[in-house]
């Protein structure tokens, strides 16, 4: 029997790897360039801090988590996002003790039985950064234009940004109730689903994927307008700095995003591009999380984005990231030659140069036809005659030119 991969996850193949690495390294330039730095947490925590943080009626816990046993009778998870375990390592931690203001990235893979569908993985990654420490909307807007500025590095402009206001504990309540009331006389048109999330989460209605409860709940009253002093204040600023720094956006009262650990400003990114799994990111406001995990009260803001779907609109566009190519190939005329080729590889690689030769006896024809398959800038064809001369004809296999170089000097001559 042939042994399949698990359905929902997928093998990053080595024609693949480069195009992450590339995407990797630029996420990470604008990371760096906000003066964000890593942060690497476990790929599993207890089962508690997930269920604590995103909240047990959500989707994710109520439905998609990878939950197990271990052997010591603890119930874990492989984690479904990152920022219950950044929050988690924040307070375990002490981070901010050393400063007050903590901004931390993360690019790691996450877990989730979602039934797979383009664009849906149960092992998907996500780039994402958290600001924890800041309570003022200037730190919202550096969250989400450092979102923004990632895709416009890879020429992605044709994204929405959605943005809205879910309140705090003080205003949200209220609402809540106004929307639950005002639920409640339409509830028996209203899909199943929605009839369930009335009671015990009614904001959810309003994001339902369901065309009729959409339409029904058209009139419905809008946080926008229910939002006390101090939440309309802070999400006038964000849009007005939206403004003053150019960054379109649309205000969506429907956008509540799944989690519950969502206060004040809560934003997504979608693209027209990817179909009906169109989100790209997704981040907002989580005032109320350090405090429900054990922490002192802790203003933070963060996002996370999902790197398979990037992927997508990255090929969509055709984008192309430059090969990884050997410098050179080492090609052995003979079979005397191959100790050498061997030997010179192995040194030219020490000294900081890729190099590639023959593994495999092949002839030199053969050898020829892989030093352009692996895309070699340079090959290099040593035999007997090259050998006892200390010099050989270096070809460039991009302009096809050749010329004559020391064998000592090998290195200083494909480097240039
Ligand atoms: P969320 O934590 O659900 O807000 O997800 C943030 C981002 O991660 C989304 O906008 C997607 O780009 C991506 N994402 C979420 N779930 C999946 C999944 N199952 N497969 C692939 N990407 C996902």
């Amino acid at each position: 029997m042939i042994l399949k991969s698990i359905k929902g996850t997928k093998d990053i193949l080595p024609s693949d790897s480069s195009r992450w690495q590339y995407v990797e390294q630029v996420v990470r330039g604008v990371f760096h360039r906000y003066n964000y730095k890593e942060i690497r947490t476990p790929m599993f925590e207890l089962t508690s801090l997930f269920s604590r943080s995103i909240g047990e009626l959500t989707d994710i816990v109520g439905k998609e988590m990878y939950t197990f046993t271990d052997r010591s009778g603890d119930s874990v998870t492989l984690r479904p996002e990152g920022t219950a375990s950044v929050v988690r390592s924040y307070i375990q931690n002490n981070l901010g003790e050393a400063q007050p203001l903590v901004k931390v990235y993360y690019i790691a893979p996450m877990f989730r039985q979602e039934r797979p569908q383009a664009g849906r993985l149960r092992q998907f990654h996500q780039f994402g950064a958290e600001a924890i420490g800041s309570p003022t909307p200037e730190t919202d807007v550096e969250i989400i234009a450092m979102a923004a500025e990632i895709y416009r590095q890879f020429g992605i402009t044709n994204f929405t940004l959605k943005i809205n206001s879910v309140g705090d504990e003080e205003c949200r309540p209220r609402y809540k109730e106004l929307l639950r009331t005002e639920l409640m006389t339409i509830a028996d048109q209203l899909s199943v689903e929605s009839q369930k999330r009335i009671e015990q989460n009614p904001m959810r209605v309003l994001d339902s994927k369901d065309e009729k409860d959409l339409a029904l709940t058209k009139d419905m009253p809008r946080i926008t307008d229910h939002l006390n002093e101090e939440c309309a204040v802070h999400f006038e600023r964000v849009k007005e700095l939206l403004t003053l720094m150019g960054i379109p956006f649309v205000v969506d009262p429907r956008l509540v995003r799944g989690l519950d650990y969502y206060t004040k400003t809560a934003f997504e990114l979608t693209s027209d591009e990817l179909g009906s799994q169109s989100a790209l990111a997704g981040g907002g406001r989580y005032d109320l999380l350090t405090q429900e995990l054990g922490g002192k009260q802790t203003p933070a803001v963060g996002f996370a984005a999902g790197i398979e779907r990037l992927m997508m609109v990255l090929e969509k566009n055709n984008f192309t990231v430059p090969a990884l190519r050997p410098a050179l190939f080492l090609a052995a005329a003979d079979e005397a030659s191959r100790g050498w080729t061997i030997v010179t590889t192995m040194e030219l690689r020490s000294r900081g140069v890729a190099v590639e030769t023959d593994f495999l006896q092949r002839s030199l024809k053969a050898q020829m036809r892989e030093a352009d398959r692996q895309l070699a800038r340079h090959v290099v064809v040593v035999g007997a005659h090259e050998l006892a001369a200390g010099r050989a004809t270096l070809r460039n296999l991009d302009d096809h030119t050749n010329r004559e170089v020391e064998l000592g000097l090998l290195a200083d001559a494909v480097m240039r």
